[in-house]
């Protein structure tokens, strides 16, 4: 059982130390923004609401996301552990969070926190390519796709998220700053954080850290 928070900047490593993490320990990885890209790619009602402000890098209302959250956390695969990825962002989130917790009689484990600067986020952004198909995350330079514009799972479908863009990821990491970073005090007071440092290496290396961090051996 281990119910987990994926907290860091936009380019820090979340996702690729999630989908690791899952492949180790099978626990689920909830993103709030696949989730989001999902209703777009959809065009629900919600999809085609939050893809103006995505484009713009700000944050989708709080309510919003929470009904996603709460809504994933009932379901089965939840019941031995989740990984949650980009939620929560902001305190109010991580306030309604608790109580939904309690509710389902969990608690959060860990908060492992992903520190990379400023400027090394926008160059891992800007070159960042996603499998369409198996969600793999990539990049044109620090982590060149194996089959040149094919994944390691054979598919030809590497794709560029609409907001990994320059003007975008600045106001992304403004929105971090502002509105998420609290959360390292938020969870900091609770003797939750697990800070490992994601510069300069590779994701097997903060993997092998992210592990130690987490009490899950070598
Ligand atoms: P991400 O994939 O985590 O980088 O999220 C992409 C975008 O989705 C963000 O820039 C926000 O616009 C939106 N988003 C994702 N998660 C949240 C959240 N927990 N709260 C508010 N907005 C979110």
């Amino acid at each position: 059982m281990m119910n987990l928070i994926l907290l860091g900047p936009p380019g820090a490593g979340k996702g690729t130390q999630a989908k690791l993490l899952l492949d180790s320990t099978g626990v689920p990885q909830i993103s709030t923004g696949d989730m989001l890209r999902a209703a777009v790619a959809a065009g629900t009602e919600l999809g085609r609401q939050a893809k103006e402000i995505m484009a713009t890098g700000k944050l989708v209302p709080d309510e919003v996301v929470i009904g996603l959250v709460e809504e994933r956390l009932n379901q089965k695969d939840c019941a031995s552990g989740f990984m949650l990825d980009g939620f929560p962002r902001t305190v109010p989130q991580a306030e309604r969070l608790e109580l939904v917790l309690e509710r389902l009689g969990r608690a959060i484990d860990h908060v492992l926190l992903l520190e990379v600067e400023d400027e090394e986020l926008v160059a891992r952004i800007t070159g960042r390519r996603t499998c369409g198909v198996c969600g793999a995350i990539w990049h044109t330079v620090f982590m060149p796709p194996p089959e040149g514009d094919g994944c390691s799972c054979g598919a030809k479908d590497l794709q560029q998220r609409a907001d990994d863009n320059e003007v975008t990821v600045r106001q992304r990491l403004g929105a971090y700053h502002e509105q998420t970073a609290p959360l390292i005090g938020f969870y900091g007071t609770r003797g939750l954080v697990r800070k490992v440092r994601g510069t300069g290496k590779k994701p097997e290396e903060v993997f092998e850290a992210a592990k130690q961090a987490l009490g899950l051996g070598r």
